[in-house]
């Protein structure tokens, strides 16, 4: 224990499972049914690698390029690779050599994309419908995310793209709102209630990924399966320099 990162690390991670049990009692959900997915983006690999130690297999990154070294240093371990941020569409060749979950599907364009580079690399990548919770016709977001009424095409095509998987949906909370807790919740129910139209059509799309540190509680009780997790684990983030 000579590390002294890894004893804070160990502590945080062990407060947040804490945290994630009770946020599942208070909805009388399974703890087992809720999944962390740790969000390791700007903090070195270093930090990856006491994670792993620690028992976290999930890592959650939003930029290729360090998503790529980062998965590429530590091929050793049997990690799981989430890509949670947009992805443009000339990287989504790159992205799809080591992600395993891709969080932020949110376009036709996106997909064929996707669907050529895992053919070319040989993988099968899950992919995940990011819908856009802003309310109001167009959203407005600037986080990306498509409209719910393109949700349906969405999934066809992932559907129809034999390497591509539909793992369910995802969605970022609108934030910085006067109620912050009442804002989350409507968020989480509207993408809780897309989930459920997108599971009646396709049962195996189970996973619904929504909650970050501030509004974990939030998306737990709306019924999420994944929560992405970073600042309150790692600490808050160094200014991208
Ligand atoms: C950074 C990020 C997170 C983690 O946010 P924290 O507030 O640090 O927990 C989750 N989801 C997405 C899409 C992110 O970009």
């Amino acid at each position: 224990m000579g590390d002294p990162r890894e004893s804070e690390l160990a502590a945080s991670l062990a407060l947040m499972r804490e945290r994630v049990t009770a946020a599942c009692t208070q909805a009388g959900r399974d703890p087992g049914d809720v999944h962390l997915i740790v969000v390791t983006k700007t903090w070195p690999v270093e930090d990856v690698r006491r994670l792993a130690d620690l028992g976290v297999r999930d890592m959650g990154e939003n930029r290729d390029q360090d998503a790529r070294a980062k998965a590429g240093q530590t091929a050793d371990l049997d990690l799981t690779w989430h890509f949670i941020g947009q992805v443009q569409t000339n990287k989504a060749n790159s992205v799809t050599r080591y992600a395993d979950v891709v969080h932020s599907v949110d376009r036709l364009e996106l997909v064929a994309a996707l669907e050529r580079g895992a053919g070319r690399a040989g993988r099968t990548v899950t992919c995940l419908i990011q819908v856009d919770l802003e309310e109001g016709p167009e959203g407005s977001s600037g986080r990306g995310g498509a409209l719910p009424s393109q949700v349906a095409d969405l999934a066809r095509a992932i559907e129809e793209s034999p390497h591509l998987r539909l793992g369910g949906v995802m969605g970022v909370a609108p934030l910085d709102r006067a109620d912050q807790r009442s804002a989350s919740m409507a968020a989480f129910a509207r993408l809780a209630q897309l989930h459920e139209g997108l599971l009646a059509q396709y049962p195996d799309a189970t996973i619904m990924s929504a909650g970050m540190s501030g509004d974990l509680e939030e998306a737990v009780a709306a019924g999420a399966t994944h929560l992405r997790v970073g600042s309150a684990i790692l600490g808050e983030r160094p200014p991208l320099g």
